[in-house]
């Protein structure tokens, strides 16, 4: 679909910003390169990205040079650590005038239950009648998704990156983080504000980010591969 269609459709469910979310390896490479990256561009590109679960899918359904963006801060309401990472770049929904030229789509279901031999109007709405009976805010597996981006998306929607507070455990992973992202925001000349998530006490990430293996922080808070 058109990015001005899709845009319409977001604005009338009440969705206003989108979300990207991913480790912290990976998202110094998108403020590295000046915008956010599809898989398949940070992979020729040669920048580093931390594997995802979702790779394969990816490539198999041929949407490993898309996108992805969510119409809601999964962490903030599954109350739980967002899986792709702990770095959420929160934009405007206005991102989307910058990218008409691009096929924009959103999927009916998140791409790990897609089957062989759907069809593309099964795994995505077709027109804006289809996305408002059968889109709401906040479900998480209809994704938006900008189709064969090989080009970094731009930063000039950007409103703020907020990354996750591990707890007092490991709050040099934390800091060192979050360091590298505003040290390299700097260097290329980007003014956005980067906060700490504040989570309610019913959110159970604290408790996953302390009593999980060491690993599981080191691995989504670490600036090298
Ligand atoms: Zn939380």
């Amino acid at each position: 679909m058109n990015a001005l269609q899709v845009k319409r459709s977001l604005i009338n469910s009440g969705v206003d910003k989108l979300y990207h979310v991913n480790t912290v390896v990976t998202s110094l490479s998108f403020i590295n390169q000046g915008g956010l990256l599809s898989r398949q561009t940070a992979e020729i590109m040669g920048v580093p990205q931390t594997p995802q679960s979702s790779d394969d899918i990816d490539r198999e359904f041929g949407i490993y040079n898309d996108i992805f963006f969510d119409s809601v801060d999964i962490h903030d309401r599954a109350k739980r650590p967002n899986d792709y990472g702990p770095v959420m770049f929160v934009y405007s929904v206005d991102v989307l005038d910058t990218l008409t030229e691009y096929d924009i789509c959103i999927t009916r279901d998140n791409p790990i239950y897609w089957e062989d031999g759907m069809q593309d109007n099964e795994k995505y709405f077709s027109s804006e009648q289809e996305i408002l009976f059968g889109f709401s805010k906040g479900d998480f597996n209809k994704h938006i998704t900008v189709r064969n981006i090989s080009v970094p998306l731009p930063f000039n929607y950007l409103e703020e990156i907020v990354i996750d507070d591990p707890g007092m455990e490991h709050i040099e992973l934390l800091n060192k983080a979050k360091e590298s992202i505003e040290s390299s925001l700097n260097i290329i000349g980007i003014r956005v504000p980067v906060n700490v998530r504040k989570c309610s006490l019913n959110c159970s990430c604290l408790s996953k980010y302390t009593t999980s293996n060491p690993g599981y922080a080191y691995h989504r808070f670490k600036t090298q591969l």
